[in-house]
């Protein structure tokens, strides 16, 4: 006998088939959305886990992570490594004057001045603590690194920072250590040596950039 087709039965299992290969589709579709959607939100996490809120630079967190690897690379690879201390000039007379607010305005501008003199993928930026900043980088050219500090430090004596109708102006000293870490050179010791040389910019009148070169650097 003829096998008989159950067009009836036929129809019915390719529909049921097909809106389960529907659902599918639909449901991996979703999930495809919602892994992005997750990654992007771990992503901006781990931004704003080392992002200073105020001047949006790295925070003393992404400066204890990346200070000693880039350090590292340096004394690796045989090249130059440079930390900059930065400091607010007198910065309790401004908040005295003008008030905290103000005061806080004066930092985001710092900042950005900052920014636009450092803007390489070699440059790391950071706000250290308070009116306290730190740049360390890799460097080829001492003469062209020393230039972007002086040019950042006269940009920002330039400035007139507006808040509520007034023009406030006011300085940084910078403190500059500088050389190529040989073996035996901890990171601390840049970094002591950057303080020194911001004290000693300050001692010399601020608005002005110190230099120290390490020990045993070339
Ligand atoms: P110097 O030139 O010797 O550095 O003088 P200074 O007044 O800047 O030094 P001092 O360390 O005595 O004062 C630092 C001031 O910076 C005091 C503090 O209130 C202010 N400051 C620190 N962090 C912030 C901040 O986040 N916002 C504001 N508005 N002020 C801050
Ligand atoms: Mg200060
Ligand atoms: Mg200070």
């Amino acid at each position: 006998p003829e096998p008989v087709v159950d067009y009836r039965l036929a129809f019915q299992l390719t529909l049921g088939a097909m809106v389960i290969l529907g659902l599918l589709f639909y449901w991996n579709r979703k999930l495809g959305r919602l892994n992005r959607q997750l990654a992007a939100a771990n992503d901006r996490l781990a931004f704003l886990s080392v992002t200073d809120d105020l001047t949006q630079i790295g925070n003393r967190s992404y400066f204890d992570q990346e200070f000693g690897k880039i350090f590292r690379w340096c004394q690796r690879n045989h090249t130059g490594f440079a930390v900059a201390m930065v400091d607010a000039d007198h910065f309790k007379i401004i908040n005295d004057t003008y008030g905290h607010d103000a005061g806080d305005q004066c930092l985001i501008a710092l900042a950005g001045i900052m920014r636009d003199h450092f803007r390489r993928d070699t440059d790391h930026l950071t706000r250290f603590g308070g009116e306290e900043f730190v740049i360390f980088t890799s460097f080829d050219d001492r003469g062209e690194l020393v230039s972007r500090l002086e040019g950042f430090r006269a940009g920002l004596a330039r400035q007139n920072i507006s808040y509520n109708g007034q023009q406030i102006r006011f300085t940084i000293s910078i403190g500059l250590a500088i050389g190529t870490p040989d073996k035996d050179t901890a990171p601390a010791e840049f970094l002591r040596l950057a303080d020194n040389a911001l004290y000693v910019a300050k001692q010399n009148g601020r608005n002005r950039l110190e230099i120290l070169t390490t020990r045993n650097s070339n």
